[in-house]
């Protein structure tokens, strides 16, 4: 850890329990109270792991992010510490341990850019995802509020809706509408039909 890190993590943690100790003396609930007291203390058992040079846990090192954020938001630089501050965020992005799901994230971000990313390269990075993800835990892709894929913004998915039929004999006699069941993206989840179905992806842009 180079000096400018270290002196950067010292006055963000240092800064951040400034504030919170003055919040204690104000109208702060009980519950806000006692949890700004918690945060204190565990930004000071970190300054004493940096004094003593004992390395940081990863949950150290996310809660220095934490405290590090405002001075990152400052591009005015009120604080006059905005370069340390984006120093430090491109050092913690290296030192925190990527979960799957913000790998993921990453990726497809940087495919987003690029308009002309093929479908299967989504394809590909759905499919490592699946493998990489216990039996059970892959729901697949979610949407968004109006509709959108999650993984790649696409609003044409496959619904399986299930009705329920009263039949008597062979012959159906009432028919009960029914919910959707299952949602699936089509460019995620049948690439292959895609192609047939993405105009309508192309009239949602315009
Ligand atoms: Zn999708």
């Amino acid at each position: 850890m180079n000096k400018t890190i270290k002196d950067q993590i010292i006055f963000v943690l240092e800064d951040d329990n400034e504030l919170m100790t003055a919040a204690l003396d104000g109208d702060l609930d009980a519950e806000n109270k006692q949890m700004n007291r918690e945060l204190i203390q565990r930004h000071e058992q970190i300054l004493a792991k940096l004094d003593k040079g004992e390395p940081l846990g990863q949950e150290d090192l996310q809660l220095v992010r934490d405290a590090n954020e405002i001075h990152v938001n400052d591009a005015a630089n009120l604080n006059g510490r905005h370069e340390e501050a984006i120093e430090l965020e491109a050092w913690l992005d290296n030192m925190i341990e990527l979960s799957m799901e913000a790998a993921m994230k990453i990726l497809e971000e940087y495919l987003d850019r690029d308009p002309k990313t093929p479908v299967r390269v989504y394809r590909a990075l759905h499919t490592l995802w699946e493998e990489a993800t216990p039996n059970g835990i892959a729901t697949g892709p979610g949407f968004d509020d109006s509709g959108r894929c999650l993984k790649c913004g696409s609003r044409v998915a496959f619904a399986d809706v299930t009705d329920m039929l009263v039949s008597v004999g062979d012959e159906i006699v009432k028919r009960y509408d029914g919910d959707i069941t299952n949602r699936n993206c089509v460019r995620c989840t049948y690439p292959k039909q895609y192609p047939g179905l993405q105009h309508f992806d192309e009239a949602d842009a315009k």
